[in-house]
């Protein structure tokens, strides 16, 4: 065995290898993707019209894959457990002239089963081979073992070290590997990232982003949530930077080896898992509370916009600590303002990362990111214990973190700002968004297997977030928020630094359930809560009144907008907590279940106090993840009294009243004659939460009744229905957070609907905007001004105006905004631009152009002007696109408007159209494959639109 000095020696002596000379790759390695193929990526759902755009949610975009095998064993993605982690010392020094950065890790790890291959993660870096060492951790002066051989397993980023010896079990060994990265531009591992000064001068940080899997990027780990080690991180870096990591640094000093170079150490870390580590290097400025705890660090020139982040962040820290039972356990939370962040924000134990735009309040800040703003951090404040100090054990249980997190940022956030309304309109964006996303009949449940990194991401989504914090607002009202707390406090306190399953949650809830007894006798916590996070799906609960007998018969099924083609779905059931008010006694604040719908009982059957004249409403609050349906007669008297006085129900209810009624009957399982009347108590509602959910519900109709023959009538009712709450809130002023905040909805729907002030006031404030750009646009209607601005009188100037702004502007942020308002121009502008755009002498890129089409595409009442240019102009587009796709251009944007055409007739006309334009031509197959699919999607028009369309025209 050939002797060598002691390991730790080896690891500081910081063996640097050559840095990479030559061009860093770009991007990812992801096949090149047409613009084109940007339009298969639209989103279906519409933001109300013109108005902003939702904030990119926290949740990824999920990455589409196969699935592999599901769960873990016998996994191909998952590392062999022979060998365990215990200690990591990191050490980097990235270079920004190369944007490569040299790495060394020591690893020290424990051995549980005989192996002579040591595998783990490692992606994209460059192993120096020779400089391997492995030492027994008893007998740190001698080699192990030698290197036999090293390999690098692309497809599961497996890199495996054979050795020439065995490791034995109940040993421990320390190894050490140096290694080159590459400071990417993917914003996922250790990454680059840029700003520039007032003075044009680009400046460059390095970061890092490490959910799910970019920590293999940054150091060879094992990349698994619950291989939890302790981790040492030492970074170099030059002068002009800094360095911040979970933990506060310990020792600060120039390098021995490069006296240009400062060396950081910081201060070991508990044990953690490899996707909540985090490193920035950067010339960011910084802002310390008092105690000196709490840092905000983000570029020197936004610090002043960080105190509203800095107040909320504390204020959110301490009361997570009160609720959970259990103190803040790291010396210090930094928060970070990142220039370039895929996600809204990361919740790296001890230093959360943040899109700029989320930490630093800004002048045009409109009400809705203020709020998004406060939200985040309660949610990645939230995680510092569910997710951090106790971590899920693999991505098949996202909700355990994510679901946790979304419950939390309403809860805790609304305690600091009551004024905000959070809960209730977390009612309509957690709990009414998944029930939409839930119906789907290939939704998978809150757990769900998952194996290869693209999976992974794909539980990122509005399932283990929303969906997780409906449910865990639903165990909240089951439970009473005491017990909750009680067992989140028994969960988190056995199991922190360890890693968990859900049924280590059910457990430790169950044991205070139990000694609370608050729950039905014979089941447990365990039995209720898997029936909803082992399966999909949301139930629709039947709720039957007997008049006579003052009863009421409850049964559940699970709810579909159309038949399911596996029939037997619908008889999926539910551990359901059952809560009841009724007019007779109504009661809004005692919301414990006053019976239970069991999965082995059809039905079950409770008395009411109410007379056939007086309503009884389940689930009041839409407290309960599921919807209800009444009785028509019962159904009626919650209308009369909803529409005689509005206020006898709490905002969640009417929020809920009409989410139910409108999704019933697109269900058919409710009367739109009974549904659509719920819309009219919006004339008098000024809260935020019921225009939450008439903008999604109104939206839905736009897309339907666009182009038929009672859409004008349509748009006579929005605006009757908008009309007093219009006059109320006005076009502009400086007004309170609700007021504004409901303004966003209140103008986007008026003036979409034609309301002449409103359109005049668009027109007015944009033409003087165009003249002036340097005075600015009130934030909140900003958006609304630039789209309806090009409909009033001043029409043909305002959208020159506009236009030639766009294609003057170069922020990208910018231009984007003003695209989207282009999106809205009158018929013949619009018609002039999209022309312009693919002319030969166009001056716009591709992808612009595609955005342009969506942008289009999400205003339903522009898609004629837009198929009629795709018709017209086939042969410019596709010259334009050089057919870079499988279809051509102009047969792709034909194939989204045709899925959007809304009347038989306009279908006939359009195939006609392409029979006689398209016979065998490439792309004829595939568009009238699409006319099938349209005709089929009709059906909601045979069975509904009579009654609709006659229901308005007797309403306006
Ligand atoms: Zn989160």
């Amino acid at each position: 065995m050939a002797r060598c000095g002691p390991a730790l020696l080896l690891l500081l002596a910081a063996l640097a290898a050559p840095a990479l000379a030559g061009p860093v790759p770009r991007g990812s390695s992801a096949a090149p993707r047409s613009p084109l193929d940007l339009l298969d990526d639209r989103t279906r759902e519409l933001a109300p019209d013109m108005a902003d755009p939702l904030p990119p949610p926290r949740r990824r975009a999920p990455k589409k894959a196969p699935r592999l095998v599901d769960g873990a064993n016998g996994d191909p993605y998952r590392l062999p457990s022979s060998l365990i982690p215990l200690l990591y010392q990191v050490e980097l020094t990235p270079n920004f002239d190369t944007f490569t950065f040299d790495g060394n890790a020591l690893i020290i790890v424990n051995c549980v089963e005989d192996t002579d291959t040591i595998v783990l993660h490692a992606k994209e870096l460059t192993i120096d081979k020779d400089a391997f060492v492995i030492v027994d951790d008893r007998m740190t002066y001698f080699a192990f073992a030698q290197l036999k051989s090293m390999t690098l397993d692309k497809t599961h980023d497996f890199l495996s070290l054979k050795l020439d010896t065995m490791m034995t079990k109940g040993n421990r060994y320390r190894f050490v590997l140096q290694y080159t990265g590459i400071l990417n531009d993917n914003l996922d591992g250790f990454y680059r990232s840029s700003y520039k000064t007032a003075d044009g001068e680009t400046r460059w940080l390095a970061t890092t982003q490490f959910e799910e899997t970019g920590a293999r990027r940054a150091f060879p780990c094992w990349d698994e949530p619950s291989f939890k080690a302790r981790f040492y991180i030492i970074i170099n870096h030059d002068k002009n930077r800094n360095a911040v990591s979970n933990m506060p640094i310990v020792q600060s000093a120039p390098n021995q080896k490069d006296p240009t170079l400062i060396q950081v150490q910081f201060d070991g870390t508990l044990p953690i898992s490899t996707y909540l580590i985090a490193f920035i290097v950067s010339d960011f400025g910084s802002v310390t509370n008092c105690e000196g705890n709490f840092t905000l660090y983000a570029r020197k020139e936004l610090l002043d916009g960080g105190h509203f982040s800095q107040v909320i962040g504390q204020k959110a820290l301490q009361l997570l600590a009160e609720y959970n039972g259990i103190d803040y356990m790291l010396p210090k939370e930094d928060q970070a303002a990142i220039p370039d962040f895929a996600a809204g924000a990361m919740e790296n134990w001890g230093l959360v990362t943040y899109r700029e735009e989320y930490l630093i309040e800004q002048d045009s800040q409109n009400a809705r990111i203020a709020e998004y703003m406060m939200t985040t951090i309660c949610h990645e404040l939230g995680h510092q214990w569910t997710g951090d100090l106790v971590t899920l054990d693999w991505w098949s249980h996202t909700w355990l973190n994510e679901g946790f997190a979304d419950y939390f940022e309403n809860y805790i956030c609304n305690l600091i700002k009551p004024e905000w309304h959070l809960r209730d309109k977390g009612v309509v964006y957690d709990h009414q968004q998944a029930m939409e996303y839930d119906v789907l009949e290939t939704q998978v449940a809150m757990s769900s297997p998952v194996s290869s990194p693209a999976e992974d991401s794909s539980k990122f989504d509005r399932i283990s977030y929303s969906k997780g914090g409906a449910v865990i607002r639903m165990w909240e009202y089951m439970l009473g928020v005491d017990v909750l707390k009680a067992g989140m406090h028994r969960y988190l306190s056995i199991h922190m630094f360890k890693n968990t399953r859900p049924e280590d949650l059910f457990n430790a809830i169950g044991f205070e359930a139990q000694k609370a007894k608050v729950l039905p006798d014979g089941v447990t916590f365990g039995d209720i809560a898997s029936t909803w996070t082992e399966q999909p799906g949301v139930p629709v609960v039947s709720a039957v009144r007997d008049y006579d007998k003052k009863t009421i018969t409850l049964s559940q099924k699970r709810f579909f907008y159309a038949p399911p083609n596996r029939a037997s779905l619908v008889n999926q059931r539910w551990f359901i907590p059952v809560t009841m008010t009724q007019q007779a006694s109504a009661n809004w604040d005692s919301l414990k279940p006053s019976t239970w719908l069991w999965p082995s009982k059809e039905q079950t059957v409770a008395s009411v106090s109410s007379s056939s004249s007086e309503w009884v409403l389940v689930n009041p609050k839409e407290i309960g993840y599921y919807r209800v349906n009444y009785d028509v007669q019962n159904w009626k008297l919650l209308l009369a009294a909803l529409t005689k006085k509005p206020s006898d129900f709490p905002p969640a209810t009417r929020s809920q009243l009409l989410n139910d009624a409108l999704a019933l009957a697109r269900g058919n399982q409710l009367d739109y004659s009974v549904a659509l009347p719920f819309l009219n108590f919006l004339k008098t509602e000024r809260q935020v939460a019921p225009w939450q959910t008439a903008t999604a519900s109104l939206n839905w109709m736009r897309t339907k009744l666009a182009g038929t023959d009672v859409w004008d009538k349509f748009l006579t009712l929005v605006r009757q229905l908008t009309q007093n709450a219009y006059e109320a809130v006005g076009y502009g002023g400086a007004p309170d957070h609700e007021t504004r905040y409901l303004r966003y909805y209140v103008v986007s729907h008026a003036c979409n609907a034609g309301n002449q002030d409103c359109i005049s006031q668009a027109n007015n404030l944009l033409k003087s905007w165009l003249a002036d750009k340097s005075t600015k646009l009130d934030a909140d209607t900003s958006l609304v001004t630039m789209c309806h601005g090009l409909r009033g009188d001043d029409a043909a100037t305002n959208f020159a105006g506009l236009k030639a702004a766009w294609l003057a502007e170069k922020d990208t942020k910018t231009r984007t905004i003003l695209l989207q308002s282009l999106a809205c121009a009158k018929a013949a502008h619009l018609d002039s631009l999209l022309k312009e755009t693919v002319s030969s002498s166009s001056k716009v890129d591709q992808d612009e152009v595609v955005n342009l089409w969506k942008e289009v595409l999400n205003r339903p009442e522009q898609i004629p002007t837009l198929f009629k240019f795709a018709q017209d102009n086939s042969q410019l587009i596709d010259s334009f696109f050089k057919n870079s796709s499988t279809n051509s251009g102009a047969v792709k944007l034909m194939l989204n408007c045709i899925e959007q055409i809304t009347s038989t007739d306009a279908l006939n006309d359009a195939r006609r159209w392409v029979e006689y334009n398209y016979k065998n031509q490439a792309g004829y197959d595939v568009l009238q494959s699409a006319f099938l699919d349209a005709y089929v999607s009709l059906d909601w028009y045979r069975r509904n639109y009579k009654t609709v369309a006659d229901w308005i025209s007797s309403n306006v």
